[in-house]
């Protein structure tokens, strides 16, 4: 299989990398009965798990509780290493929006085993992912960018990055100091409160002033 390429405004990336963030929104935090971190929590989830919008979805069959967490996803455009908050909006190259498909009873599981949670966030197709917008900062404010989540057009989840407890300048700055950032890098930035299961015939809906609307289908 060819490795997955992705154009912003003619600019062709590879990603090799999915960065996720957990934990980045107080409210969601909240809901899942948890604390706040005090560092970026970090996982990861393989390319090949991004599903394009308008592909099916299908359940997974190891877990049953498929929960929907909408998030403003980046694509890094250049390398770095120990990025300066003040420079690191000059680092990203395009913005979408994306879902971090969690089966949230195989997370709760591990997370009492005390278990790497791959099982419940890195399974097949889970990342759909929106299609890029060429990063502007000057016409897009990702400190006040509000995107939202609905289900079979009802809303479910509403938010905005400015209530973010690691701002998008801050997260970029963490990640370059644990790891060397690379053209085509994706960030899952978190995901606000709301979260809730899709079960099998749901639309699910992605939607932002900035990026348009992206849905799929959970196959029967
Ligand atoms: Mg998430």
């Amino acid at each position: 299989m060819s490795a997955l390429q992705i154009a912003i405004e003619g600019r062709s990336f590879t990603p090799q990398r999915i960065f996720c963030i957990g934990k980045n929104y107080d409210e969601h935090v909240k809901e899942l009965g948890s604390t706040a971190p005090e560092e970026p929590v970090v996982f990861m989830k393989p390319v090949c798990n991004i599903v394009a919008p308008g592909e099916t979805l299908f359940m997974p069959r190891h877990g049953s509780l498929l929960h929907h967490e909408v998030e403003v996803v980046l694509m890094i455009g250049r390398g770095g290493q120990d990025v300066p908050e003040a420079d690191a909006l000059s680092y990203i190259a395009g913005i979408t929006l994306g879902l971090d498909l969690t089966l949230r009873d195989v997370q709760g599981r591990l997370k009492k085993l005390g278990l790497p949670w791959e099982l419940s966030k890195a399974f097949e197709q889970s990342a759909p992912l929106g299609y890029f917008k060429t990063y502007d900062p000057n016409s897009i404010d990702l400190e006040n960018f509000s995107f939202t989540c609905s289900v079979n057009g009802g809303l479910r989840q509403q938010g905005n990055t400015r209530d973010m407890l690691f701002p998008v300048r801050n997260l970029i700055h963490r990640l370059s100091g644990w790891w060397t950032l690379r053209p085509g890098d994706i960030i899952f930035t978190g995901t606000p409160s709301g979260v809730g299961s899709l079960k099998q015939g749901d639309q699910v809906g992605i939607e932002s002033s900035v990026t348009g609307l992206f849905s799929w289908t959970i196959s029967f």
